[in-house]
């Protein structure tokens, strides 16, 4: 197994101010405007947030896979293991891709080709990265079929994508995004696509292999539930910022933005009494070209004040590794120096 060869204090991945836009005949889209988290090594990261709040452009961004126009990451770092990950060169970036960092997506079958057997996938993506020959890396396949729980992988890996389940397919992803012991696995809603029976098979195998190989993990997910079962620490996103930061117990136990108390209190709950409805909240996502520098939630927020709708919120710690972007944290002052 690789080594993470920067111990000590220092973050694996450590992503400052980093920013996103598009440019559209509509406007400016900041879908990712300055965030910045960090990963330690074997830790797993959540990224909640509903569609369009900038939790995959800011993964396409770690792996420099934004389309360039319309996009372009316009500012910040995203240091891995000290190194900026946007001042690399294009040899440079392919050894991090796949090697150092990979990436499973929704639906497997976008990733994978639907007229290549499974094996030459596995053996070419393990080439690409790994000093071996081809037979080494046909066995390093299959060791990966069985690893992440594919029954008769001697057979199994010559099939075409189209012999597997849906819940296959993605075991298959997993397994080759994991061939090159890759440090971070970043997973983008690796569930979506799949049934509802399969899915907490397939978090629970990212988990255990995650363990298994001391592979950091950012989850990509709309899902607070699943971030609970899987995450040590977790980012909220809402319009391309980062609202609210925290390790997930602590997340659940006090959430402080409001917009984290509406996902929290809209996930469904056994251990509850529902009385009929279940909450959600108001209101809709802001459209997100051209947004004016006020809180962006403010729409949709029981606790707006007149300072929302006109001025961003600064960032306040409200306990250890807990901070939140929202104004009913700030003290007098700064709500007074506007
Ligand atoms: Fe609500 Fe204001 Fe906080 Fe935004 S800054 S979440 S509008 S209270």
């Amino acid at each position: 197994m690789k080594k993470n060869t920067n111990k000590g204090s220092a973050p694996l991945l450590d992503v400052r101010n980093l920013q996103t836009y598009f440019k559209t005949d509509e406007g400016i889209v900041k879908a990712v405007d300055g965030i910045s988290f960090t990963l330690g090594e074997g830790e797993t990261l959540g990224i909640v947030g509903e569609s369009g709040s900038g939790k995959s452009v800011t993964n396409l961004s770690i792996m420099r896979l934004i389309q360039s126009p319309p996009g372009k990451i316009v500012g910040g770092q995203i240091l891995f293991e000290g190194k900026d990950i946007l001042t690399l060169s294009e040899k440079e970036l392919r050894h991090v891709r796949g090697n150092e960092i990979s990436m499973i997506f929704q639906d497997p079958m976008t990733s994978l080709n639907p007229f290549l057997r499974i094996s030459t996938q596995m053996i070419e993506t393990i080439l690409l990265h790994q000093k071996m020959t081809k037979k080494e890396a046909l066995k390093k396949s299959i060791d990966m079929l069985k690893l992440v729980g594919i029954p008769a992988a001697e057979e199994r890996v010559h099939n075409y994508p189209h012999q597997f389940s849906g819940g296959m397919r993605q075991r298959v992803m997993i397994g080759m995004a994991l061939s090159c012991e890759a440090k971070v696995l970043i997973a983008d809603e690796p569930t979506t696509a799949l049934d509802v029976t399969i899915q907490a098979q397939i978090l629970e195998l990212i988990n255990e292999l995650a363990k298994k190989l001391n592979t950091a993990v950012i989850l990509i997910t709309h899902d607070l539930g699943v971030v609970a079962g899987m995450c040590d620490t977790v980012c909220v996103m809402y319009a391309g910022k980062i609202v609210e930061k925290a390790k997930t117990e602590d997340l659940y136990a006090s959430p402080s933005h409001p917009y984290t108390f509406g996902l929290i209190q809209s996930v469904p709950r056994l251990d509850k009494a529902q009385d009929g409805k279940l909450y959600s909240i108001e209101g809709q996502p802001p459209n997100v070209i051209d947004l004016p520098e006020c809180c962006p939630f403010h729409p949709r927020c029981n606790k707006k004040m007149d300072i929302c709708t006109y001025k961003y919120p600064p960032v306040k710690k409200v306990g250890e590794n807990h901070e939140v972007a929202c104004w009913l944290y700030a003290d007098e002052k700064e709500k007074s120096s506007t």
